[in-house]
């Protein structure tokens, strides 16, 4: 576990980078195949951590995530956690954990000094609705646009373009905390796939594919010291046991890819 508490007490900036969608083993293959090659620079030989997810869904996992709960390594017992929102009972509180009063960690960070964004992703972020603004609501600042959303071909693009233009302005006297979706591994990935029909592992590896494309200039804009969380907020079925999608408790859907480090 990271030492959050640490880092915050010092001013240093948090970003989570969440691949929206993103099974774990499609990830393992993906690295383990060179298709990943910015991400495999910043995850190293180790690769991907197995964890396990809170929510099924974009909005209880987001939701969870925003309150502490990241996802654990399988199998531990109230493992450390690096954020919790103080509450009777709450557990995995270590020296380094980031406990704060607030209802949300944007919250306790924005009262901290932070300034706080989310940009990109799905539909939970495009702040459409009532549903659409729970998330974004949650920050400071929020960047969409249907160019970043789910059935844009160049979505982590147009992503990058928002992310980059936007540390390229950022002044140097606040820290930030930013939160990036990442729509592209999410549902349609078979544009993404020529000659595709449909949604498949291999749609979705050629969609992560393509984002690491792209991610290369977000990771390069990221100031230092940052403290990053890349990761999926759920997986995705494809038909196995009969399940498609997700929203259901099955292992792929539960079993995400992550990292976490302290970019010196
Ligand atoms: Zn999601």
């Amino acid at each position: 576990m990271l030492d959050a508490a640490t880092h915050i007490a010092a001013g240093g900036d948090i970003v989570w980078i969440t691949l929206d969608s993103l099974r774990h083993d499609v990830a393992v293959a993906a690295h383990a195949a060179g298709q990943t090659p910015n991400l495999a620079a910043l995850l190293g030989p180790d690769g991907w951590q197995r964890r396990h997810s809170p929510g099924s869904f974009t909005l209880p996992a987001h939701q969870a995530f925003l309150t502490g709960f990241l996802p654990d390594p399988p199998g531990a017992f109230r493992p450390p956690r690096m954020f919790a929102g103080s509450f009777a009972g709450a557990v995995g509180v270590r020296p380094g954990t980031f406990v704060f009063e607030e209802p949300s960690l944007p919250g306790a960070l924005a009262a901290r000094g932070y300034r706080t964004a989310c940009f990109g992703g799905v539909g939970f972020f495009s702040g459409r609705g009532a549903f659409g603004r729970i998330i974004p609501d949650l920050f400071g600042e929020w960047y969409w646009s249907p160019a970043t959303g789910p059935q844009s071909s160049i979505s982590t693009a147009a992503l990058a373009d928002t992310v980059c233009a936007w540390y390229a302005d950022l002044a140097t006297d606040r820290p930030v905390f930013a939160l990036i979706n990442v729509a592209t591994t999410h549902t349609p990935t078979h544009l993404h796939l020529p000659d595709a029909r449909r949604d498949t592992v291999a749609s979705q590896a050629a969609a992560l594919a393509y984002s690491d494309q792209e991610l290369g200039r977000v990771l390069a804009a990221l100031r230092r010291p940052t403290l990053l969380v890349i990761c999926s907020d759920h997986g995705d079925c494809f038909g196995e046991d009969g399940y498609h999608g997700h929203g259901v408790a099955h292992p792929h859907v539960w079993t995400v890819p992550y990292w976490e480090g302290i970019l010196p």
